[in-house]
């Protein structure tokens, strides 16, 4: 049986370097990565040694252009993104914080001598980024943020902290935001640097096999030169946070569709009352929900990605898609998970680990409920956020 979920034949859509791309992404999760997914979670690591590769594949920063990155399509970005998710939400996240946090605001924000210092460098897999804008008070309000960056001569001093930052640990650079008396701006503070210190979140029962960490930051100074020149108040944080959103949109049909698979095998596998599970209308009914949404989902995500490449997109539409493919991949997670029965609630089949990794999901790069006020405050022009 095939693995692809591909009812409205959206393949016939892609170009053919974005049909490689996902093929050869695909071929890498499945020989290379889910091998080692399973005892990752349980031990609540990152598969560190896949980095090295997932810089070889051209997987960090695949959208953006220049300083060693692919240059690939928004496209075909997003479908990088699909299929690491495919195997497990928490390496797509290590990708879509390395390339569209930590990376896209260096190349979208920095200086030419950051771009240049960081960027072939980050695109390679040798140095890790991570982004750090979340606080241990602030999270769907970052403009509340109390991390503070004063002026002292040539050199910059932070104070604060920022808490569940993905790659925290593992980071050779961390992007902070944190306030001055000029407004929010953007600092790279590098691993041991004194004052800094990275410290990782331990007991998730979500996106285990993902780094994620406190950021401490004790009277770090950083050289001027630290300071991301062009970034100016939230509207810097925030073009990541959209870039990052983007690749989320396309990931979650890859953990959705695992899950969709997992279950139809299952279905038609399992026979009960001496019938497969499959024959019955209710679980055909759930399944068909779930092909109906993953459908949806995909066409939602390729328009979005074609209106990318065309530089049309608004916020506000990656908030739809966001909400829209996140809230409905964790609802196939759950419905997966009610198919295998008690099978579906251990890790000899996916369906759990990312049913679980999707709460996450569902939650960071802005919540489903806070997308739906963007969107809501779009269409009526009322705010309905404050
Ligand atoms: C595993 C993981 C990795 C992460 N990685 C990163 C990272 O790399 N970098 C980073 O900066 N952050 C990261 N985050 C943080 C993430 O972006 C935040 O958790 C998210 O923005 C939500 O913030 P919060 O958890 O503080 O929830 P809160 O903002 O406290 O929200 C709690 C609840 O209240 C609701 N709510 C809040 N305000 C309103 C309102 N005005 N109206 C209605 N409802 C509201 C929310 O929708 C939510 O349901 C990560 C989080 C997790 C779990």
């Amino acid at each position: 049986m095939s693995d692809d979920v591909d009812y409205y034949r959206i393949d016939e859509l892609l170009a053919e370097e974005e049909r490689m791309t996902a093929a050869s992404v695909r071929s890498f999760v499945e020989r290379e990565a889910l091998p080692l997914i399973e005892d990752c979670h349980s031990r609540e690591e990152f598969p560190r040694q896949l980095i090295p590769r997932m810089g070889e594949l051209g997987l960090f920063g695949a959208h953006l252009k220049g300083y060693g990155c692919a240059g690939l399509s928004a496209v075909a970005y997003g479908l990088i993104c699909q299929e690491l998710e495919a195997g497990d939400s928490g390496l797509r996240s290590m990708a879509s914080v390395q390339g569209s946090l930590a990376m896209y605001s260096i190349w979208r924000w920095g200086s030419e001598e950051q771009k240049r210092r960081w960027l072939p460098e980050m695109a390679a897999g040798r140095m890790i980024g991570c982004f750090g804008l979340t606080e241990p008070d602030h999270g769907s309000d970052p403009g509340g943020m109390e991390t503070r960056a004063r002026r002292d001569g040539s050199h910059w001093v932070l104070n604060g902290t920022k808490r569940w930052i993905t790659n925290g640990s593992i980071a050779a650079v961390a992007v902070v935001w944190a306030k001055t008396d000029d407004g929010i701006r953007g600092f790279l503070v590098e691993r041991g640097m004194p004052g800094f210190s990275a410290h990782d979140i331990k007991g998730k029962f979500s996106l285990r096999a993902s780094i994620t960490s406190e950021l401490v930051l004790e009277d770090v100074r950083v050289p001027a030169s630290s300071l991301l020149p062009e970034a100016q108040g939230l509207a810097g944080p925030f073009s990541c946070l959209n870039q990052a959103r983007y690749g989320i949109v396309w990931g979650a049909i890859g953990a959705a569709r695992t899950c969709y698979l997992t279950a139809l095998r299952y279905a038609q596998a399992r026979s009960q009352f001496g019938r497969p599970l499959a024959s019955f209308q209710l679980v055909q009914a759930k399944l068909v929900h779930m092909l109906s949404e993953i459908t949806k989902a995909q066409l939602v995500a390729w328009r979005l990605g074609r209106l990318k490449d065309a530089g049309q997109v608004r916020p506000e539409q990656v908030s739809l898609a966001k909400r829209n493919n996140v809230g409905q991949a964790l609802d196939i997670a759950r419905l997966a998970r009610d198919v295998l029965g008690a099978s579906g609630i251990v890790n000899e089949y996916p369906v759990i680990r990312h049913m679980l990794n999707l709460e996450t999901v569902n939650t960071y790069e802005g919540t489903y409920d806070m997308h739906t006020l963007i969107i809501g405050r779009d269409i009526t022009g009322l705010d309905a956020i404050r």
